[in-house]
């Protein structure tokens, strides 16, 4: 039996809804992590560049200050800083910056008020909606001020550049935030992609056995009889019922009816491995098996193979107290073009029944279709 339970703590780890919150998790902090990183790169880029290539002055610090900002917010992230605080904290520099700095450098004909529309995006990918909706109302007000500004009489650049120096600190502004923008984007869409894959898998499947659940199962049944149908190949799906389940829960308790479905969905996973084989969990203590073969002989003697197993293993689940066996009902044939799944499933159903009719531990065919 300790196998078993070895086997119960390794599924128990995989229940979804922990599973995605952590890879959630895992993703926002590493998400933050490379937009820091990018933001970091093109803001020390672009002030190198603005010191090297246009001689600001000391005065204009503000570049290497919100740098030194996004580096001591990196390692607070990488050691566990809340990330929904950091992306505030990230937004707070960059729009400090817009603002600061766009002032200095010439408001709305300076080179920093180009990067203005990207805030709203960065607040929407690293925050929420309603930071981005926030973060494009401040931009939206810091542009209109700088328009405003002149008109009232108020000198914004305190430096003054030659117009082909402001030419270069425009287009190098445009570039860095061009590369930089679309990172963090592509980035972003690949957690996206990641979690949709994610959550498509948990969807299909079951989370006590991990095989694919009713949801998955329906709809591979229903591929797979139009597929029969139009080849015109045998199709065979078989149901398994554990024999006196509610017994064995009554004497060893539910836990342990967990995990004995894990060790027998684990060791007719492993019976059932055959390409174009499909086992599933169809519910409660039933499982399901589609094989198409030529010969259906050949899914059927696997399948008391392995019932003859499970009678008389103990290691499976039984032990003296509880004699566990298993029956097995099994549909078999070509399906017409009007079979249903629902009719393989009828006969696969009165298949099992006759089982348990004629003493459980044992397999019962039917035929379906022409
Ligand atoms: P039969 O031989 O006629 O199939 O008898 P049975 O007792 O197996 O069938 P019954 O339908 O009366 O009871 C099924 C039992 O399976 C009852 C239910 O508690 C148990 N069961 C269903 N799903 C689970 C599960 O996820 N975990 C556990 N531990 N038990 C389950
Ligand atoms: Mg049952
Ligand atoms: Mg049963």
């Amino acid at each position: 039996m300790h196998g078993c339970n070895k086997l119960g703590k390794k599924l128990a780890l995989e229940i979804p809804e922990q599973e995605i919150y952590h890879f959630l998790q895992a993703s926002k902090r590493r998400q933050l992590l490379w937009t820091i990183a990018f933001l970091g790169a093109a803001i020390a880029i672009l002030s190198g560049l603005r010191m090297y290539m246009l001689g600001a002055p000391n005065s204009l610090m503000i570049g290497p200050a919100a740098l030194l900002g996004l580096t001591a917010l990196f390692f607070a992230v990488k050691k566990g800083f809340s990330t929904q605080y950091a992306s505030v904290m990230v937004l707070t520099i960059f729009t400090g910056m817009l603002f600061l700095l766009g002032a200095m450098s010439g408001g709305v004909d300076g080179p920093i008020i180009a990067t203005a529309p990207f805030i709203p995006l960065l607040a929407v990918l690293i925050h929420s909606r309603i930071a981005g909706v926030i973060c494009a109302v401040i931009a939206s007000v810091i542009v209109l001020g700088f328009a405003i500004a002149p008109l009232m009489g108020i000198e914004l650049t305190t430096v003054h550049y030659s117009s082909d120096q402001r030419s270069i600190a425009r287009a190098g502004f445009i570039l860095a935030f061009i590369i930089a923008s679309t990172l963090i984007a592509v980035h972003h869409a690949g957690l996206r992609d990641a979690m949709a894959a994610s959550i498509w898998q948990h969807a299909n499947k079951d989370h006590l056995t991990g095989l694919p659940n009713r949801r998955k199962i329906d709809s591979t049944l229903e591929r797979e009889i139009k597929r029969a149908s139009r080849y015109k190949t045998p199709l065979s799906i078989l149901l398994l019922d554990i024999d006196n389940f509610k017994q064995y829960n009554d004497v060893k308790g539910h836990l342990m009816g967990d995990t004995c479905l894990q060790t027998i969905a684990q060791k007719l996973d492993e019976h059932v491995k055959r390409p174009g084989d499909l086992l599933g969990r169809f519910g409660g203590e039933e499982f399901v098996i589609f094989a198409s073969y030529e010969d259906n002989s050949e899914i059927r003697n696997r399948l008391e193979s392995f019932r003859k197993h499970v009678e008389k293993s103990c290691s499976v689940c039984g032990e003296h107290d509880v004699h566990l066996t298993i029956s097995i009902g099994l549909a078999t044939g070509v399906p017409g073009p009007d079979d249903s799944p629902a009719e393989f499933l009828r006969q696969a159903d009165q298949a099992l029944y006759q089982a348990k009719q004629n003493g459980r531990n044992r397999l019962e065919a039917r035929s379906v279709g022409s």
